[in-house]
């Protein structure tokens, strides 16, 4: 019996068209998909991408060279030298991620007690030469300078959660 309702099925293309039925249903429903990078899907205040280093409103560094950042982040992937200043504050002389390394684990943001080390929205980066991957000081500066806007308006939406 199994063998003739097999054979009738087969014969009358049921199978396929209950396929073709599917998609002339989905065909006129809005489309799931996203024509990427002209649109894009919404991000969380809370994506951890592309680190930062913030400064204060003063355009002083945050940073105070605690290096707790440092000591929590499980990929080792944060290297820092400090120094005192004369008037007798920690900075930190150096402040690498190497981001090969990094797991974009948040850790780092979590531990700064001075909402210093953050990690932005950024996620569309990309290293053409040998060594970009590292993240100094200066340039994770720069990505603060850059973006101090959205990482503060971020930093406000999630402030009852902290
Ligand atoms: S996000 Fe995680 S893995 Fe990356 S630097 Fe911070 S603590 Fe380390
Ligand atoms: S970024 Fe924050 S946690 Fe890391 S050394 Fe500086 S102050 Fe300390």
């Amino acid at each position: 019996m199994d063998a003739v309702r097999r054979y009738f099925k087969s014969l009358l293309l049921l199978e396929l068209m209950q396929g073709l039925g599917v998609t002339l249903r989905y065909f006129f429903r809005p489309k799931f998909t996203i024509n990427y990078p002209d649109e894009k899907t919404p991000k969380s205040n809370r994506f951890r991408g592309l680190h930062a280093l913030r400064r204060y409103p003063n355009g002083e560094e945050r940073c105070i060279a605690c290096k707790l950042c440092e000591a929590v982040c499980p990929a080792l992937a944060i290297t820092i030298d400090s120094t005192q200043r004369e008037d007798g504050t920690r900075r930190t002389t150096r402040y690498d991620i190497d981001l090969f390394k990094c797991i974009y684990c948040g850790l780092c943001e979590e531990s700064c007690p001075v909402d210093s080390i953050v990690e932005t929205d950024i996620h569309e980066f990309h290293f053409e030469n040998r060594g970009e991957h590292i993240m100094t000081k200066e340039k994770l500066l720069a990505v603060g300078d850059r973006f101090e806007e959205s990482i503060a308006a971020n930093r406000r939406q999630d402030a009852a959660y902290r």
